[in-house]
């Protein structure tokens, strides 16, 4: 099997975030609570239908915004010589999502990687949370939520697992686990993509050394 690299899509290299929160603030009356922590915490329903709401507005996935330092990261393991696969969970409210995750993919990572594969994936009712991330091959996993990172880290043990740095990401840390800097993002531009990608170089170099580790180890090796 070819070196893979296993790339996450929200919060990794689509600002779904951003893009919720932007979305939220435009809907939200004065006397309404400010939407502090988005993840694993309890929303009131009406903030959590809003977003349901948002989220199944045609084309809401496809024009996600793309987080640069994602695909600066992609742009290092193409060039070091890794296959892209594309591995995101699909929403279970929000079928639409599915496809036009793909059309993201479609626009966003195709100039990066032509070839890359992806894969939509979703645990049952009841199972292991991340255990649909888990199940996936890779070398090197890029993925923002420690929780699917761990579910993936449980079956490969010498992966590479990468995160960009977040308050939730530093509270995780295995050892196999390097973070790197989230950086601008999109509309704040630093120029070209090249400007941007030199720059994203520049700021890890350990970072590349253990993608290069990755890529060429023995299957024997550590
Ligand atoms: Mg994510």
């Amino acid at each position: 099997m070819s070196n893979i690299a296993l790339f996450d899509m929200d919060g990794t290299i689509a600002d779904y975030d951003s893009q919720l929160r932007s979305d939220l603030a435009q809907i939200r009356s004065p006397d309404d609570a400010i939407i502090g922590q988005m993840h694993g915490v309890d929303l009131p329903d009406y903030i959590e239908n809003r977003i349901d709401l948002i989220k199944t507005q045609k084309g809401w996935w496809a024009n996600l915004p793309p987080i640069l330092a994602g695909l600066d990261l992609m742009r290092c393991c193409v060039d070091i010589g890794f296959s892209i696969h594309i591995l995101t969970q699909g929403p279970k409210r929000t079928k639409s999502a599915w496809t036009e995750k793909c059309e993201w993919c479609e626009k966003f990572v195709t100039p990066i990687a032509p070839d890359y594969g992806i894969s939509v994936t979703r645990e049952g009712e009841g199972r292991k949370k991340g255990e649909g991330k888990g199940l996936h091959y890779g070398r090197v996993f890029v993925d923002d939520y420690a929780p699917y990172m761990q579910a993936w880290l449980d079956h490969r043990p010498r992966g590479l697992g990468l995160m960009p740095m977040s308050h939730e990401s530093l509270r995780f840390s295995p050892r196999q686990v390097l973070r790197y800097q989230p950086g601008l993002r999109y509309g704040n531009s630093l120029g070209t993509v090249e400007n941007h990608l030199a720059k994203f170089r520049e700021q890890h170099p350990d970072l590349l050394q253990a993608l290069e580790h990755a890529y060429s180890r023995g299957d024997g090796e550590e």
